[in-house]
């Protein structure tokens, strides 16, 4: 009993270690082995320890072993086969490092004083991380000098934190809420709804990319030059390379945490008086654990956690879709007068989506577009267990009605989930006033509430595999 007590204090502590011990002592109890496996094969899990939870549960035959182990062996065929891609990938990506411009003028890096890591050449704002640097291209009469040492040490940490816990030091204090609220803004569709249901003065931040690839800013651009061209937000593209710094870790192109889109608006706080700076992250990425189980989102620490940062630096972090699901966003979009404007698709050619990737899947099928359900990608995504950003999934296979394409999941599919366009009334809490005000005026303008909310609150989906 003192050993059960023992092993679950450890496992809830996240002492791995301590945790295996005790429970290798309760295998042999019958009435005990099955939660000494499961802590066992969930403690190796945690820990990524993918081929000792492999090796431990070749015998064991009860389901969590059986599904723990049939994805340890996924992750390990990914990372195994992906070493030799990686190699050549990690060459190309030092060399696009080697192609990065300097600066004229040399910082050192500091650990300490993480604001003391910023220059500003001309118009270009330079950072020094320890591998290297980065930058920013501001506006003409941008001022590094007059930005408060806060929202410095905040950009630090949105780039830095997975690698360097000193970037989570105290923050200088001493800056006060600005006037005007800012959004992080990917001209996606979720992004696009944010800023459809923020005021109009709302800045929207455009991050580009700085150097070439894959990514086609095409049918963002299309939207931007729409929404700058008729005045109806003020869109500003702020070219950086800071999605270079992760790859430092073994890590491909991309943001170094969920809220590195945002650092040019942190950067640009003082010098657009912000107060708020919002992301557009629905209901799928909030309520609910990797699109397929609910939670509750405010009692995270990654919402307390991040939500206190931001106001120590001066800034409200909102999230103004969190009433909103992936779905509702679509439905917003759609009643806007910029859903002509807009295309979610990466590989579109500016004006179309390619009609055969997995957000034409989800984001342009159910919007009426053109959509081969076909297609290669489709089809193994369709296919593959767990379904990703799962409870999305299944609603636009109900709203294409290409229920005969999926058996598999004809148990998920029995009740319609037209609930999942509307909103969710306890999602408006999570904004701070005075900004709430108007997303709530505009959401319920566009979307009735969930009269169920109960249907969100137990979403759990494909509860047999790990989220
Ligand atoms: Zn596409």
């Amino acid at each position: 009993m003192l050993r059960r007590v023992l092993m679950r204090r450890a496992y809830n502590a996240g002492r791995w270690d301590a945790a295996r011990t005790h429970a290798s002592h309760l295998l042999s109890r019958p009435s005990e082995q099955t939660l000494a496996r499961s802590v066992i094969v969930r403690s190796y899990w945690n820990e990524g320890r993918f081929q000792e939870l492999v090796d431990c549960t070749k015998e064991w035959h009860d389901e969590l072993s059986h599904s723990y182990r049939e994805q340890a062996i996924d992750r390990l065929k990914v990372t195994g086969g992906a070493k030799k891609l990686t190699m050549m990938k990690e060459e190309k990506l030092q060399r696009l490092r080697d192609d990065q411009p300097q600066p004229k003028v040399p910082i050192n890096w500091s650990a300490e004083h993480m604001d003391a890591n910023f220059s500003q050449e001309g118009s270009r704002v330079w950072f020094r991380y320890p591998e290297g640097y980065v930058f920013w291209d501001m506006p003409s009469d941008y001022d590094l000098q007059s930005t408060h040492p806060a929202l410095l040490c905040l950009t630090a940490e949105v780039l830095l934190s997975p690698w360097i816990s000193s970037s989570k030091s105290p923050l200088p204090k001493g800056r006060t809420l600005g006037e005007r609220a800012s959004l992080s803004f990917s001209a996606g569709t979720d992004s696009t709804a944010a800023a459809a249901v923020m005021g109009d003065s709302t800045l929207l931040g455009y991050h580009r990319r700085s150097f070439d690839s894959m990514l086609d800013h095409r049918n963002a651009e299309r939207l931007i030059n729409h929404l700058n061209s008729t005045g109806e937000r003020e869109v500003l593209s702020i070219s950086s390379n800071h999605e270079l710094i992760r790859t430092n870790h073994g890590k491909p192109v991309g943001f170094s945490t969920d809220f590195a889109c945002a650092s040019h608006l942190l950067l640009l706080a003082d010098h657009f008086d912000l107060g708020a700076i919002g992301f557009g992250m629905p209901i799928d990425n909030t309520y609910l654990w990797k699109g397929r189980k609910f939670r509750k989102f405010e009692e995270t620490q990654y919402y307390t956690y991040w939500t206190k940062r931001f106001a120590q630096a001066g800034l409200d972090l909102l999230f103004p879709v969190s009433s909103i699901s992936e779905a509702g966003a679509l439905m917003v979009v759609k009643a806007s007068p910029w859903l002509e404007h807009l295309n979610s698709c990466m590989r579109g050619d500016g004006v179309k989506g390619c009609g055969r990737c997995w957000k034409c899947f989800h984001k342009n099928g159910p919007l009426g577009r053109k959509m081969d359900p076909h297609s290669k990608e489709i089809q193994i995504l369709l296919n593959k267990m767990p379904l990703r950003t799962a409870q999305h999934a299944l609603w636009a296979i109900q709203k294409l009605k290409l229920e005969h394409l999926v058996p598999h999941l004809s148990d998920e599919l029995k009740s319609p989930l037209d609930w999942w366009e509307e909103a969710y009334r306890p999602g408006l809490d999570l904004i701070q006033q005075p900004w709430r005000d108007i997303v709530q005026e505009r959401t319920e303008k566009w979307l009735p509430y969930m009269q169920e909310e109960k249907m969100l609150q137990c979403v759990n989906l494909f509860p047999q595999y790990p989220v």
